[in-house]
C-alpha cells in the first residue's frame, strides 16, 4: 500500500531470557497487518548450530518447519499463526550460517587476501540477510527479532550490525527494547533499575531504544512510566506496558490499547489514517474465553514437562477448539507411564487421544499400549507423523499379529519391518537439515475421515522424518482394515492412514500442526476435535 521505503523495526531483550520478544515482534506484526500494511518477522538467533534441527527439544523446544523446508526456531510458528503469512528459510538466521557463508567465501577465495574479521565481515554477512527478505516481496515493514539478551557475548556482532544498519537506513528504522519490571513481594513495589541497566548496556553498544516494552505482572502508573522513560530516554508514551496475559492472542490488543502500533508508526514517519481490522481477531478470543462446552483430551508425548516441545501442536488444538466453540483441555501424559494395566484408568474417561510426533525408542511402547487402547474403545485418535508411525506398528502387532512389527528406526532386525528408511534416505549419513523436510503433495481418497476434514482431495503438507509406511504391507494392512487414505502420487508414499470401522482414527505422516493459524484453524485439527465432541463421555 505504502509507496515509502522499507521500515525496518528490530526488536532486541534485556534483563531476562524467556519475556517473550517473538509473542512481541509477531503482535506488532498482527497490529500493523490489520492497518493493511504487508509485514514480515525475522529471527535472529545467536546460537552456533546451523539450524534448530538437530537440537535436542529440551534444549531448544519445538523445531519449527516452513514451507521451503527449513527447520527453524519456534518463534517463526507465532509470526505465521498471528500473521497467516508464510515464513522460508530467510526468516530464520543462526551464527552457525552467518560463520558458514562467511567462511565458504574465505575458502573461494571472495575475500581477495583479506583478513577475515567479526567486524567488517561476519557483521556484513547479517547485514545482508536482514537486507535479503525485501527481494523476496516488497514488504512495508521488516521485523527482526534479535535472540538472546542484550550483554551476551553471542549477541555481539548482531548488536553491531543492527547499530550499523540504523546508521544507514536512518529514519526508515527504528529500535524496540524488551524487558522486565520485576515486582519485590516484601516491599510491594515495582522495579525499574534492571530495566535502567539494561538499556545503558544497549547504549554501550550504540543503541538507543525507540521504544520500550516493559514485562510486569502489576500495572505500570504513569509515575513509574515517567520515571522509565527519564532514565532510559525515551519518551512518555513509548513506554509500553506489557502485562502478563491469560493467552498469547490477547497481547496484539494490549499492545494496541497501549498504542504500540501508533507510536511506531509516528517514529517511523507514517501517518496515523488506517483503520485497524482485528473483528476476526476479537471474536476469535470472544470465543476463546467463553467456550459452551468442554472436552478433555490427552496428549502423549516425550517431552510433556516442556511444552515448547510441541508448541504447534498445542496452538493447533486451540484454534481447533475456538473453531469448535469448545475449550480443549488437554492432559499431557509422558509415553513412557503409560502401560497395558493403566491405559484403562488414563484414557477411558477421555474424550481423544492425540500422539506427538519424535524420535526414537524411548516410550515407544507406551505410545502403542495408548494407541491399542483408544482403537479397542473407540476413542477418536490423532496421531501425528511418529504418532501415525506407531499406530501402524500397534495395528501389525496386536491385528495383524505380527507380535515382533516395528519401525527399524527403532529395530533394525525386526521381522515385520512395518516402519522402514525412505529409500532417498538410505545413502545420507549427516544429520543436518537431511530428513524429508518441507511441503509435498498429497492425494486424499474421497469419503475419508481426513477428505471430510479438508473437503478436498489436493493437498499440501509440511514434512520432517526419515522413516515412512513399508508399501510391502499395505494389502495385508488393507484387507484388515487400517487404509491407507492419503498418499503422495509421486512416489506412493502413504501419508495418511484410518481405520474406517472406528469413529475417528487418523494416522498422518506428515504435520498439519505447522500449518495452523488464528485465521485458518487446520482442518485436521478442527475435524478430530469435532470427532471427540461427538463422541464426548
Ligand atoms: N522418527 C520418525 C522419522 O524420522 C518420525 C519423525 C517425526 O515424528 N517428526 O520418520
Amino acid at each position: 500500500m505504502s509507496k515509502s521505503p522499507i521500515k525496518y523495526i528490530f526488536v532486541t531483550g534485556g534483563v531476562t531470557s524467556s519475556l517473550g520478544k517473538g509473542i512481541i515482534a509477531a503482535s506488532l506484526g498482527k497490529l500493523l497487518t490489520a492497518r493493511g500494511y504487508s509485514v514480515t518477522i525475522q529471527k535472529l538467533d545467536p546460537y552456533i548450530n546451523i539450524d534448530p534441527g538437530t537440537m535436542n527439544p529440551y534444549e531448544h523446544g519445538e523445531c519449527y518447519v516452513t514451507d521451503d523446508g527449513a527447520e527453524t526456531d519456534l518463534d517463526l510458528g507465532h509470526y505465521e499463526r498471528f500473521l497467516d503469512n508464510k515464513t522460508s528459510q530467510a526468516n530464520n538466521v543462526t551464527t552457525g550460517r552467518i560463520y558458514q557463508t562467511v567462511i565458504n567465501k574465505e575458502r573461494n577465495g571472495d575475500y581477495l587476501g583479506k583478513t577475515i574479521q567479526i567486524i567488517p565481515h561476519i557483521t556484513d554477512e547479517i547485514k545482508r540477510r536482514i537486507k535479503l527478505l525485501e527481494q523476496i516481496k516488497k514488504y512495508d515493514f521488516i521485523i527482526t527479532e534479535i535472540g538472546g539478551t542484550v550483554g551476551d557475548i553471542e549477541s555481539l556482532p548482531y548488536i553491531e550490525a543492527v547499530r550499523q544498519l540504523k546508521w544507514e537506513l536512518n529514519d526508515d528504522a527504528l529500535f524496540i527494547h524488551l524487558t522486565l519490571i520485576p515486582y519485590l513481594t516484601a516491599a510491594k513495589e515495582l522495579k525499574t533499575k534492571p530495566t535502567q541497566h539494561s538499556v545503558k548496556t544497549l547504549l554501550e553498544s550504540g543503541i538507543q531504544p525507540d521504544i520500550l516494552v516493559c514485562r510486569t505482572e502489576h500495572h505500570l502508573n504513569s509515575d513509574i512510566k515517567r520515571k522509565i522513560a527519564r532514565f532510559c530516554n525515551v519518551e512518555n508514551d513509548s513506554v509500553i506496558e506489557s502485562i502478563d496475559a491469560n493467552t498469547i492472542y490477547e497481547v496484539p490488543l494490549l499492545m494496541q490499547k497501549e498504542g504500540l502500533d501508533k507510536v511506531v508508526l509516528r517514529k517511523l514517519g507514517l501517518e496515523d489514517n488506517t483503520e485497524v481490522e482485528l473483528k476476526k481477531w476479537q471474536t476469535f478470543l470472544d470465543k476463546l474465553q467463553n467456550p459452551s462446552r468442554e472436552i478433555n483430551i490427552v496428549l502423549v508425548g516425550k517431552y510433556v514437562e516442556l511444552q515448547d516441545a510441541y508448541k504447534s501442536i498445542s496452538e493447533s488444538i486451540i484454534h481447533a477448539g475456538v473453531e469448535n466453540e469448545c475449550k480443549v483441555n488437554v492432559e499431557w501424559i509422558h509415553a513412557e507411564e503409560i502401560n497395558k494395566e493403566n491405559a484403562s484408568s488414563l484414557l477411558s474417561d477421555k474424550d481423544g487421544l492425540l500422539v506427538a510426533p519424535g524420535f526414537g525408542d524411548r516410550g515407544m511402547n507406551g505410545k502403542i499400549d495408548a494407541i491399542q487402547f483408544v482403537r479397542e474403545n473407540n476413542i477418536p485418535f490423532l496421531g501425528i507423523c511418529l504418532g501415525m508411525q506407531s499406530a501402524v506398528i500397534e495395528y501389525a502387532r496386536n491385528v495383524l499379529g505380527h507380535t515382533d512389527a516395528n519401525s527399524t528406526e527403532m529395530n533394525e532386525e525386526s521381522s515385520a519391518p512395518v516402519i522402514n528408511l525412505m529409500e532417498q534416505q538410505k545413502e545420507i549419513t549427516q544429520k543436518g537439515g537431511t530428513m524429508r523436510l518441507g511441503t509435498y503433495d498429497c492425494n486424499l481418497t474421497k469419503d475419508s475421515k481426513a477428505y471430510n476434514s479438508y473437503l478436498k482431495e489436493d493437498i499440501k503438507e509440511r514434512h520432517r522424518h526419515r522413516f515412512e509406511f513399508n508399501n510391502e504391507y499395505l494389502n495385508e494392512f488393507e484387507t484388515a482394515g487400517m487404509i491407507a487414505t492419503g498418499k503422495n502420487k509421486e512416489n506412493n508414499l502413504v501419508e495418511v492412514v484410518e481405520i474406517p470401522t472406528h469413529p475417528w482414527f487418523v494416522g498422518v505422516q506428515f504435520h498439519p500442526e505447522y500449518k495452523s493459524t488464528v485465521s485458518n484453524p487446520h482442518p485436521l485439527f478442527v475435524g478430530f476435535i469435532n470427532a471427540c465432541l461427538q463422541n464426548k463421555k
